[in-house]
């Protein structure tokens, strides 16, 4: 078998530079919260593929499934030839998103493809052109999600002109801004009147919990001052939960902890164990607005990425992994408060469920430091952890394992954390 070495020697003469990895290790295998490299080294993932694999790697229902489906047929296309499984994954996302109302789903197979939709779906049905977005906001690559997205580097950088009609207010970031939510919801519909006019509002798109942009959770009442606002005035609410979505914050999504019923949620990632799936599912008023044939696209709702989401639910539901990651919370949370009264370097420790993060500042001041944050998250690596960064300033570490982590392989991943923390304050 080839070494990571050989492979990445390779890959240089193969694969585009603006591809990047975090690791320079080829995997070899994966199951559950491990990791094997083609150097037969191992690692706990703390990143689940960026929280997809929350049902662990390989998940035997999810081989199962695939392997099932695989066998009876590949791919129709759901707008030539339908099938259940693709009825059967919009029941369950029109049961399990917030709110008992009516509702309808359409699948696709990014991140940013939902996104994309559902944003046409706010536009038609309301038959208004303003987006708004928030500081800090990530929402994929493709050019009207790069317009949604606020950071420059390394997402936007000389990709543009970008779409128009998107419009960023500040979001609530309470480690920097200190407001209690309804003063940064207030801060933010000020400016939405002021400079765009809310007649002009087609959608309010906000992450729950921000993923990419550091893994800000909004003072209590910022969702539900936005989503009443939103409300009030006749713009769709979308909520964004393609990262917080399935379990991943200790509830089946993330705005269920302030109680707030979005008009359309975006999903994708952790909703089919590793395959590509998405999903936009809200009020059936909107949702069915749009003509027969406006939505749709060639692979969107495959039957075998169907079929691993039909598993991956069925596993969630059957191992209650909401519940286990209101386990990795209440495990993790209390032992990083306790690290960060250690380490000067540790400004903020925030997060839900098992989507955890620390911010890193300068000891004694909220001033970034992206480099130390790269050092540890380095060390970790090098201790065998899988740990990715994020942030609006590269300086949040972030935890992403997946839910299927038992709790030894819990507590080394923390001492690993630990030990790198050390070595990167020793300098
Ligand atoms: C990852 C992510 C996206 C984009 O998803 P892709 O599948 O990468 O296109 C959009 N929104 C949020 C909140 C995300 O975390």
């Amino acid at each position: 078998m080839a070494s990571s070495e050989e492979l990445h020697k390779r890959r240089a003469a193969a694969v585009a530079r603006g591809i990047g990895s975090v690791v320079s290790s080829y995997v070899d295998h994966a199951s559950g919260a491990m990791l094997t490299d083609v150097d037969g080294r191992e690692w706990i993932d703390f990143a689940s593929g960026i929280a997809v694999t929350s049902v662990g790697n390989s998940a035997p229902r999810v081989v199962e499934a695939v392997q099932r489906q695989v066998e009876r047929f590949t791919h129709t296309c759901f707008m030539v030839a339908p099938y259940e499984s693709y009825v059967a994954v919009c029941e369950m996302l029109n049961a399990l998103t917030p709110g008992d109302h009516e509702k309808r789903s359409a699948l696709f197979n990014s991140g940013a493809e939902a996104v994309e939709n559902a944003v046409k779906i706010a536009r038609h049905a309301t038959g208004r052109p303003a987006i708004i977005a928030f500081d800090h906001a990530y929402h994929g690559r493709t050019n009207l999600t790069m317009a949604l997205t606020a950071k420059n580097m390394p997402y936007k950088h000389r990709f543009g002109p970008f779409a128009p009609e998107v419009y960023r207010v500040p979001a609530s970031y309470p480690f920097r801004d200190a407001l209690p939510g309804t003063e940064a919801a207030a801060r933010a519909i000020d400016l939405i009147e002021k400079q765009v006019g809310a007649d002009n509002v087609a959608a309010v798109l906000v992450e729950p919990i921000q993923g990419e942009g550091g893994f800000v959770v909004p003072a209590d009442g910022f969702l539900p001052a936005v989503a009443a606002w939103a409300r009030g005035t006749g713009a769709v609410f979308i909520a964004d939960e393609i990262q917080t979505g399935f379990c991943r914050t200790g509830t089946w999504f993330a705005s269920e902890h302030e109680g707030v019923v979005p008009d359309l949620v975006t999903t994708a990632k952790g909703i089919a164990g590793g395959l590509p799936l998405a999903g936009v599912t809200g009020r059936a008023d909107l949702m069915d607005a749009v003509h027969v044939g406006g939505l749709g696209g060639t692979y969107g709702g495959n039957p075998i990425a169907c079929a691993a989401a039909l598993a991956s639910i069925e596993t969630m539901r059957e191992l209650d992994l909401c519940a286990a990651a209101r386990w990795v919370g209440a495990t993790v949370l209390p032992w990083l408060h306790d690290l960060a009264g250690r380490h000067p370097l540790i400004g903020d420790v925030r997060g839900r469920g098992a989507m955890l993060a620390i911010e890193i500042v300068v000891p004694g001041s909220s001033t970034p430091d992206p480099a130390a944050t790269a050092a540890i998250s380095a060390a970790c690596h090098r201790g065998g952890l899988l740990t990715l960064t994020c942030g609006t300033y590269g300086n949040v570490l972030r935890f992403l394992p997946p839910l299927v982590i038992d709790e030894p392989t819990l507590y080394r991943a923390l001492n690993i954390l630990q030990a790198a923390l050390q070595g990167a304050e020793a300098g």
